[in-house]
């Protein structure tokens, strides 16, 4: 099945396709063993910083690996393309899927830059994100005031939609990039009136998943978001789980499969947590 097919499949039976960020072969072997063993299709991720530090046709022949010795459904998405021609490169490298997003520019100047991507294309699914989204992928220590006119405006969304032409379309809802000290409150009537806006083949994506409590994750796949990322949460455990491991291992141990081998596990878990939340369990 393809990565459209698949995000029409979770729209139409309201559960959300997982994004996992991943930044080394580790967290990539984990996210896979979760895949594989909670039967459900993923989409791996990696933002500009990650795939610099992979390398971009090495996470692409690491996906398809993968692919095809585990049979698992994973897909390679480009995260958080902040140019056009940072996205072009993901696509020339084999991705199966491109971010792009100009979301901190002008109305105009993202449906231009977005659109010069769709153009390009070929067969890579592209995402599209209009709206303001604050925080970095970590553990914030600051609080983030969200004002109404921060969220994404449903007429606006239509609009770039079809202008761009888009599949996938990227929202802020409320959510903060990062885990902020705050527990990000969901708006999720306006989710409800972005999704009614968009014609239904336009998948609705939820960034910044992290530290988001469960119900609102539950409430927001019900008002319609269909692919939910994924990639604080991951790093954090990635972070405790090597600090734990080189502890319980002591000054004696250097094989890093050995140290490596209980932050994989922890990694696992936590995407199986995920996928089983965003009820993309046993879809394969
Ligand atoms: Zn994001």
């Amino acid at each position: 099945m393809t990565l459209k097919s698949w995000l029409a499949k979770a729209q139409k039976e309201s559960w959300a396709l997982p994004h996992f960020n991943f930044s080394n072969l580790e967290m990539l072997k984990a996210l896979v063993q979760a895949a594989q063993e909670a039967r459900s299709p993923v989409m791996v991720g990696t933002s500009e910083g990650e795939r610099n530090f992979i390398g971009l046709r090495e996470a692409v022949f690491m996906v398809e690996s993968f692919r095809e010795e585990f049979g698992v459904e994973i897909f390679l998405n480009a995260d958080h393309s902040k140019s056009a021609e940072s996205a072009k490169k993901a696509i020339d490298s084999g991705y199966d899927s491109v971010h792009i997003d100009l979301s901190n520019l002008s109305f105009g100047e993202n449906v231009k830059g977005t659109k010069e991507v769709v153009n390009y294309r070929g067969p890579t699914s592209i995402e599209g994100e209009l709206g303001y989204l604050p925080g970095e992928s970590k553990i914030q220590n600051k609080k983030f005031e969200l004002k109404p006119e921060d969220l994404t405006d449903p007429d606006e969304a239509a609009r770039f939609v079809r202008e761009t032409g888009v599949d996938r379309f990227a929202g802020a809802f409320g959510n903060i990039h990062g885990i902020s000290l705050d527990e990000p409150a969901l708006y999720i009537e306006r989710i409800k009136a972005v999704r009614k806006a968009l014609s239904e083949d336009i998948a609705l994506v939820l960034h910044a998943g992290s530290g988001i409590p469960d119900e609102e994750i539950k409430a927001a796949i019900a008002a319609g978001i269909s692919n939910i990322h994924i990639s604080t949460e991951l790093r954090s455990e990635f972070r405790e789980e090597l600090e734990k491991s080189l502890h319980k291992k002591g000054e004696t141990e250097y094989a890093p499969y050995k140290i490596m081998g209980p932050v994989v596990e922890g990694i696992k878990e936590k995407a199986i947590e995920k996928i089983k939340l965003f009820g993309s369990v046993n879809r394969v």
